[in-house]
């Protein structure tokens, strides 16, 4: 049975650590090196509700998306939210670990994940690693369909593929547009509307697009926009890293046990359509 360190060294030749941004917290947040790991669990958000069912799962190690203490902290009180999630996985002996910005990025990452969900056809990074010689790690995807369909058909097709949530999918342009090529990046994807214009795609699927950004890239240019709850466009790298984490296991010979939570941890909860404007 492999040791923690053992499984985090694999974790990090799949996502290099110092591959993430500056700003990132990235890496292990707390477990013993020495502790042996047989079941591990994938989700994206490091809450309470995952860390109960680690525990429940009888999982020694979760590996999550997003950063539990992103800004650092004094305390680890579990009178604090966080401070409890903590105290839950060292009191059960649950190792966490976090892949955040490194999993972006890299080769496969999240935005493959997100492509293959909708069966798209990845060409290349959106924004690109400019230390890959390869050309294939860097941040978002652009992707190509092999069946153009309208933009209403693919929003549809993107409400269908990935998993539900309270928010579905908005869209933002003509549904009657043809989509041939899309720039798909998981998680925020405000601050990437420069390189989608330079990059000349008929959509954009992403998360968490405000009124201002939204508004001046579909003025600008006839760009469609697809956006999906935040949880929803990286839940599918879940199951990409989870399968990976598999073959590493079955090379090793380790027989881990690897499972992908299908808790829904978008904040949304409910959502409630005023109806389509005329
Ligand atoms: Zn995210």
């Amino acid at each position: 049975m492999p040791r923690l360190s053992d499984v985090i060294s694999e974790l990090d030749a799949l996502w290099p650590p110092e591959r993430a941004e500056g700003w990132d917290a990235v890496g292990t947040v707390c477990g013993d090196p020495d502790a042996e790991i047989h079941r591990v669990l994938f989700a994206v958000d490091p809450i309470q509700e995952i860390a109960d069912e680690a525990m429940e799962l009888g999982a020694h190690l979760i590996v999550t998306h997003h950063p539990l203490y992103l800004r650092g902290t004094t305390t680890v009180a579990a009178t604090t939210f966080k401070g409890r999630v903590v105290h839950t996985l060292i009191k059960q002996g649950i190792a966490l670990h976090v892949a955040h910005t490194n999993a972006d990025t890299a080769d496969p990452g999240v935005s493959d994940a997100l492509a293959a969900a909708l069966d798209l056809r990845v060409e290349r990074p959106l924004v690109p690693d400019p230390t890959d010689p390869a050309g294939r790690r860097g941040l978002g995807r652009i992707c190509v369909l092999d069946h153009p369909e309208t933009l209403g058909a693919f929003a549809a097709r993107a409400a269908a593929r990935l998993p539900a949530t309270a928010q579905g999918i908005r869209l933002a342009g003509d549904p009657e547009a043809l989509v041939r090529t899309v720039a798909v990046s998981g998680g925020s994807g405000d601050s990437l509307f420069d390189a989608v214009r330079a990059a000349g795609v008929d959509a954009f699927l992403t998360a968490d697009l405000r009124h201002h950004p939204a508004s001046e890239a579909t003025q600008h240019s006839p760009l469609g926009l697809v956006d999906a709850a935040h949880w929803a466009t990286e839940w599918p790298w879940c199951e990409q890293a989870a399968a990976q984490l598999e073959a590493i296991s079955d090379r090793l010979g380790w027989d881990l046990r690897v499972h992908v939570s299908k808790q829904v941890t978008d904040p949304w909860t409910a959502h409630h359509s005023s109806g389509a404007p005329n």
